[in-house]
């Protein structure tokens, strides 16, 4: 059950609202977002909702089955939309790309991305500069100095950045130079790190674990959600499978899915989803059909020099294609569905 309480609740009402909660046997959590005060409480018995909706203090009450709470359909039957400021907004209606390199490879690299991106008119650019590699021998990224020229060189065209952070220390000195935290599919679970993000004010993209369910991917959402922070994206980017034709197996069944069991807006990433470069293009189409509301791309001025996952990344070229095709898909859906 979740309950929304009134901004400034007294404190004897809210002493009131747990004496009943205690009564009918409930466990409560208190929870503190940047948007509103919640408890969502946890029992089995059954009561009459109207011994708690009728409490003072008390501004909506929710039952919610699921495992997860907060970031369920169930309460919040609007879609949330994550707002980057200067008009870009990802969810209910609005789609985003967000494009750029595997790695931040250096500064002739971002300028030439950001170029490539404005001509385009995609709004967010992607590029990791703390890199989860498999080899501790392959390149792992350019560190907080690469996010630096990263951030100044999209700064100046009002282009939003996304990264991966991986540690919690890392992201208070990351916090200036992000505008979404992503979280990897290796930290899926990394559930110091979900609560630790839970306490920023910015927006953060969660990806799905290698190998994880979509409860367990809505359970990491509702981590950062009940730590503090509302602004969540879901991320589907493929699974491990018994497939060994491509690098993971693009789960599209997901999206719509994820969609109608949680109010949080979708995101595919079809570049990890299959990992070769010349199916990038339909997948991600099949994820605008499916209902995504943004996809993340990988792309690269020279993708075979990339210092990573150049086999999955899009030339500047193959890119254009593809924004085109995109736009025109978002277009077809709406029209379609609406
Ligand atoms: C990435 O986006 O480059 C990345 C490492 O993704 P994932 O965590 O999905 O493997
Ligand atoms: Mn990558």
């Amino acid at each position: 059950m979740i309950i929304q309480l009134e901004k400034n609740i007294r404190t004897d009402h809210y002493q009131a609202l747990i004496q009943q909660l205690e009564k009918i046997g409930y466990q409560y959590t208190a929870v503190q977002t940047q948007v509103q005060n919640y408890l969502v409480a946890i029992g089995n018995a059954s009561f009459d909702i109207r011994s708690i909706g009728s409490l003072q203090g008390v501004k909506d009450l929710h039952r919610v089955s699921d495992d997860y709470k907060l970031v369920s359909s169930k309460w919040k039957v609007q879609a949330s939309q994550i707002d980057l400021g200067e008009g870009i907004k990802i969810g209910r209606g609005q789609f985003q790309i967000m494009a750029g390199p595997c790695s931040i490879e250096g500064e002739k690299q971002i300028f030439e991305t950001v170029q490539h991106l404005v001509k385009n008119n995609v709004k967010v650019m992607r590029g990791g500069v703390y890199k989860p590699r498999s080899s501790p021998y392959s390149f792992r990224g350019l560190g907080i100095d690469g996010l630096k020229s990263f951030y100044k060189a999209c700064k100046s065209e009002g282009i939003k950045i996304i990264t991966e952070v991986m540690q919690m220390d890392q992201i208070e000195p990351m916090y200036e130079y992000v505008d979404i935290f992503q979280v990897g599919a290796r930290n899926a679970q990394n559930f110091n790190l979900l609560d630790a993000l839970g306490a920023v004010d910015k927006p953060v993209m969660l990806k799905r674990g290698i190998s994880g369910t979509i409860n367990e991917l809505l359970q990491a959402a509702e981590y950062v959600f009940s730590s503090g922070n509302e602004k969540i994206l879901l991320c589907e980017r493929g699974i491990r499978s018994f497939e060994g034709s491509y690098r993971n197996t693009l789960d599209l069944n997901a999206v719509p899915i994820l969609k109608d069991k949680s109010h949080l807006p979708v995101i595919v990433d079809p570049s990890h989803g299959i990992g070769i470069r010349k199916h990038v293009e339909r997948m991600a189409l099949a994820a605008v059909l499916a209902g995504a509301d943004g996809l993340i791309v990988e792309v690269h001025q020279e993708p075979e020099k990339a210092f990573s996952d150049g086999q999955q990344t899009l030339s500047f070229q193959e890119a254009n294609e593809l924004y085109s095709h995109i736009n025109q898909t978002v277009a077809f859906r709406d029209k379609l569905y609406s």
